[in-house]
């Protein structure tokens, strides 16, 4: 058995040779300007994380716009609370696609003009200064189903101002949307409570 104090000491030069590969890390981030970060993959916790950014630029006073690509007739907690901040302190728009699941309304066309007309909302912001924040939640499936033209979503991202950052989230997204993106995060699903048959649960998915 170690003695403590061999411990501390070995625990000391741990934690120095981690600052320093910090701090090296630290050095070399010098570039200053707003990136894309997208969370995609089958394990919960895409949307969530989305909105968590969401309330975090809000928690400075940033200008942030939320768009969601597929859930608009969904009510949702995180909307609920952030819906209420006085708009001058905390400025959000929160726009959505206002149909239900395609699965239910089973209607292409009429998923298509709603997820063009959120996309036009989405390009105005893209293309604010002012706002320093967009989030794209579900995006992915407007892409996936060709509801919204690639490249011109590729092109609004890289013209949007250099200030402004983006989240994307959505399961499925494809190679060229994680190489438009500077941040990638795959959720993995270990495993999902709704699988041992519970079911979805207020305020815990929704
Ligand atoms: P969340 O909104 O909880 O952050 P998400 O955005 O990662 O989850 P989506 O793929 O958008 O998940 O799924 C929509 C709904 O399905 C949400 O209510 C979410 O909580 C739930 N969900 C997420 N992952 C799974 C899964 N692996 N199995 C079953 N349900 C899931
Ligand atoms: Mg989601």
């Amino acid at each position: 058995m170690s003695r403590p104090e061999d411990r501390a000491e070995r625990h000391k030069k741990r934690m120095q040779v981690r600052k320093e590969i910090v701090d090296a890390g630290v050095a070399k981030a010098l570039e200053e300007r707003g990136v894309v970060v997208l969370y995609t993959g089958d394990g919960k916790g895409k949307t969530t994380a989305a909105v968590g950014t969401a309330a975090r630029a809000l928690g400075y006073g940033y200008r942030v716009v939320v768009a969601q690509f597929i859930k608009g007739a969904w009510e949702c907690g995180e909307k609920n609370l952030l819906g209420r901040l006085p708009p001058e302190q905390f400025p959000l728009q929160w726009h959505e696609m206002g149909t239900d699941f395609t699965w239910e309304t089973q209607d292409f066309e009429a998923d298509r003009a709603a997820a063009r007309a959120l996309w036009d909302r989405a390009l105005a912001a893209l293309r604010d200064d002012s706002v320093y924040l967009v989030v794209l939640d579900e995006l992915t499936y407007a892409l996936n189903y060709h509801w919204l033209d690639r490249d011109e979503v590729l092109e609004a991202l890289s013209q949007r101002p250099p200030g402004q950052s983006v989240v994307i989230t959505g399961r499925g997204a494809r190679q060229y949307l994680k190489d438009a993106a500077d941040t990638v995060t795959e959720m993995r699903a270990l495993k999902h409570a709704f699988d041992d048959g519970i079911a979805a649960r207020k305020g815990v998915e929704w």
